[in-house]
């Protein structure tokens, strides 16, 4: 039976950010370095910086210099994730257009994470979107622990939808919902995604993590049930925070490496993000975990022996 599949995705590259901010700190002009390659390889969709607090995140202390420094490729969307109002101000003077703001679906994560309720955390993100509005920029949440949290373990599914929703009612433009902790698997994405009709014509991204090895079989559940933005992270950059050690995002070749051969078009062109990939691994300074870059597309030949 042939499998059912969107004809194009839109992948949104997140190494930059989600992935550096989970490796030892990278130097300024590397990370534009890394930015200006990314934007060369037909990716339409990067997520740039965090304008985090510098002592909550040294690694993003540099966001607004970052911010300035990349070349803004035509038909390349730059994001930038805040974490309050403050944050959003200061991306806002800083130019950014694309605003993301993360709230966990779990209450104890978020209380964790940024020492606030989930609802203190919607109410923020109320005036962020209303902010982010007047400066005609456009603002993302991202539900994370959506397939479960690392202190209260599987959340229902109702209390993810739970928050999406009052994102919506707060007008938020999209949602994406992320697998921080790497535990979602097919059955658990295709039940999220059911329950998440009500998004309607609302964009839904996905964000998962490899750190079980369910990443690309998560994406092939959910590109079934028509969802077609994803997030993944050049060479798999990052980690996992609550295991040590276990890979983190998705690898975005190995994304742009299975769905190019299924028909899927991802506008990228997997040679050159290739390249990128191993200039990401220089700067993270270890073996990053995509098996696309150990071992090359599958169509890479090897020399015969002898
Ligand atoms: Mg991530």
């Amino acid at each position: 039976m042939p499998l059912e599949l969107p004809e194009a995705v839109s992948i949104r590259e997140v190494g930059p950010r989600d992935g550096l901010q989970n490796e030892p700190p990278v130097a300024t002009e590397d990370k534009i370095a890394l930015i200006d390659a990314l934007s060369r390889t037909g990716l339409r969709r990067i997520e740039a910086v965090s304008f985090v607090h510098p002592k909550a995140v040294p690694q993003m202390g540099d966001a607004a210099e970052v911010w300035a420094g990349i070349t803004k490729a035509p038909g390349v969307r730059y994001s930038a994730l805040v974490p309050n109002l403050v944050g959003a101000r200061r991306a806002l003077a800083a130019g950014c257009t694309e605003l993301e703001v993360v709230i966990s679906a779990s209450e104890t994560h978020n209380r964790a994470n940024v020492n606030r309720t989930v609802e203190e955390s919607l109410a923020d993100l109320a005036r962020i979107v209303a902010l982010a509005h007047e400066h005609g920029a456009t603002c993302e949440v991202v539900v994370s622990t959506a397939w479960g949290c690392p202190y209260e373990g599987d959340l229902p599914v109702a209390s993810v939808t739970a928050v999406a929703r009052r994102a919506l009612e707060v007008g938020v433009d999209s949602v994406v919902y992320g697998d921080t902790t790497g535990m979602a698997t097919p059955r658990r994405v295709v039940e999220l995604v059911e329950a998440s009709r009500f998004l309607d014509d609302r964009p839904l991204g996905l964000h998962f993590h490899d750190t079980r090895g369910t990443g690309l079989a998560n994406v092939l559940a959910a590109l079934q049930l028509g969802v077609t933005r994803f997030d993944a992270s050049v060479g798999g950059l990052g980690g996992c925070p609550y295991a040590p050690g276990a890979s983190g995002n998705i690898a975005t070749e190995e994304l742009v490496h299975m769905l190019e051969d299924m028909g899927v078009a991802t506008g990228v062109d997997l040679e050159a993000l290739l390249q990128v990939a191993a200039m990401a691994e220089r700067l993270a300074g270890r073996t990053l975990p995509s098996g696309v870059l150990r071992a090359g597309p599958r169509t890479r030949l090897t020399p015969l022996p002898g």
